[in-house]
């Protein structure tokens, strides 16, 4: 099915796709806005299908959040298609999405790609027990279902997001046993510079404190989940105090009773849809592979702009002024109107620096260190979807000679399963770097040509992709 033809399309209704809609909408664009999801709000506004009352007291920003989703009514809204790859054609390109197994074709002069990101993950004995949950998945469950992953939960790993988390389980009801901070939250010291002009992250954080405090949920930083028991589901984890590079430091582990698990090691972006039309991309401040973008936001192919997580991971704030200034950008080129109308406002430009800038404090306070690798034993499986252990990934590069995450891949199967190394991808190309001395490779898993699952009969009608 061939839709009419748009100005712009913005693939993703989470903050940075909705503030982009939003502003070429009130450029006078006609606005095409795809997401797989069945509603707008993306993974921070995330709410049960139709009913964001039920869940209000969870999130920030509603004001800002329902603002736009009126703006956007303007707009021609695709939910419920997901995007499994986009074309280039002569007049722009053609966003090929699917929804119940069809194919719908929408054709646009413009695109604003802004696809977020993922959990992600580091490897740990037990970590693939029933219970043991990514911290984003527990909150997509609280937010999106007003299920709590478990009654008595631990929550651990590194970065702001692991307070979110732990509060929103205590406001609905859950005994959170502890919150473990593998770094130290006083790296938020050194970089006071950074964190003063956001008042608003400054408010939000101690609002999370306050609500910990007053749940009696405790807080230890330098200390990590390292391992997860049980037989059929998980029962208890074990947590122990980290060095400097997070070592274990010998005699500190201890056992925390639970029925559940919140892990989250930061998040990776979401890359395959701006690989697809063929964007640049650099590496940033936490490691990840982000879309390279200019002041506009517009990536190194003409007619692509890009914004939100995607360019780096920032946080909402970040995405909803990127989104603004890409939405914008986009529509100046596709309408031709105004020429100049596509400048970026300074007040944008102000917020964006002063957020981006905050991003790169918090990256440099919650980095992942190198000592994790010595929490796995050869039997941790490292890949869960093909069952690859840590002791067959260190034999295909220690005796079979791989010497990167993709030669290691197809020696050991690691991340050719379901998810397609969006799990383990990370962790892979970290062990394999690290054990067969080479530079560690951030970009290893993220090309995938079918961003989505599809249908075989659908992918035969495109023998060239
Ligand atoms: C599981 C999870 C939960 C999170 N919860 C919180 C939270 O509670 N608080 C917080 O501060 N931060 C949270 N974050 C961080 C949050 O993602 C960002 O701060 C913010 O949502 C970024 O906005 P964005 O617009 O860049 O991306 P997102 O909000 O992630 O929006 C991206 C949108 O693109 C859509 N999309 C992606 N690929 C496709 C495709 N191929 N086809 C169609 N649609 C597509 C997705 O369905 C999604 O709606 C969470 C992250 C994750 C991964």
């Amino acid at each position: 099915m061939t839709s009419s033809r748009f100005d712009v399309a913005v693939v993703g209704a989470g903050p940075g796709g909705l503030a982009a809609a939003e502003a070429a909408v009130g450029a006078g664009a006609r606005v095409a806005l795809v997401d797989g999801a069945g509603q707008p709000g993306g993974q921070y506004w995330r709410h049960p299908a139709g009913d964001l009352d039920a869940v209000a007291d969870l999130h920030h920003g509603l004001k800002t959040f329902r603002a736009q989703v009126r703006a956007v009514d303007a707009a021609t809204t695709f939910f419920g298609h997901q995007v499994w790859t986009i074309e280039k054609v002569a007049a722009g390109f053609v966003v090929r999405a699917v929804v119940a197994g069809t194919e719908v074709e929408i054709a646009a002069t413009s695109l604003v790609l802004a696809p977020g990101a993922y959990d992600r993950q580091l490897p740990f004995p037990g970590w693939d027990l029933p219970g043991v949950y990514t911290a984003g998945g527990a909150q997509a469950l609280l937010k999106g279902n007003q299920v709590l992953a478990g009654r008595r939960v631990v929550v651990g790993g590194t970065g702001p997001f692991l307070l979110p988390v732990a509060s929103g389980l205590a406001a609905r009801g859950a005994k959170v046993a502890g919150v473990f901070e593998a770094n130290s939250p006083l790296g938020w010291v050194r970089r006071l510079p950074a964190v003063l002009p956001v008042a608003g992250k400054l408010t939000e954080g101690a609002g999370y404190t306050a609500a910990l405090a007053r749940h009696r949920v405790p807080y230890r930083s330098r200390h990590a989940i390292v391992a997860a028991h049980g037989t059929d589901r998980v029962t208890a984890v074990t947590v122990a105090r980290l060095d400097r590079d997070w070592r274990i430091v010998a005699g500190s582990q201890q056992r925390v009773e639970c029925d559940a698990v919140a892990v989250g090691w930061g998040f990776t972006p979401q890359l395959e849809l701006p690989l697809a039309v063929g964007c640049a991309t650099r590496v940033d401040v936490d490691g990840s592979v982000v879309v390279q973008v200019d002041e506009a936001q517009r990536s190194s192919v003409p007619g692509v702009y890009v914004a939100g997580e995607a360019c780096g991971v920032g946080g909402a704030a970040l995405a909803t002024v990127e989104g603004a200034v890409a939405g914008r950008a986009a529509a100046a080129v596709a309408t031709g109107r105004a020429a100049g109308a596509g400048a970026v406002p300074r007040r944008l430009v102000g917020q964006r620096n002063r957020l981006r800038a905050f991003a790169s404090a918090m990256h440099r306070t919650h980095p992942v260190r190198d000592g994790w690798r010595d929490w796995l034993t050869d039997e941790t499986l490292v890949c869960r979807c093909e069952e690859v252990s840590a002791g067959r990934l260190r034999e295909a590069t220690d005796e079979l000679g791989a010497t990167d995450a993709r030669s290691a891949k197809l020696l050991s199967r690691a991340g050719m399963g379901w998810c397609q190394g969006r799990v383990c991808g990370y962790a892979t190309s970290c062990l394999v770097a690290a054990w067969s001395g080479r530079p560690f490779e951030p970009g290893a898993a993220a090309e995938r040509p079918v961003a989505v699952p599809i249908p075989l009969g659908l992918l035969s009608q495109h023998p060239g992709t």
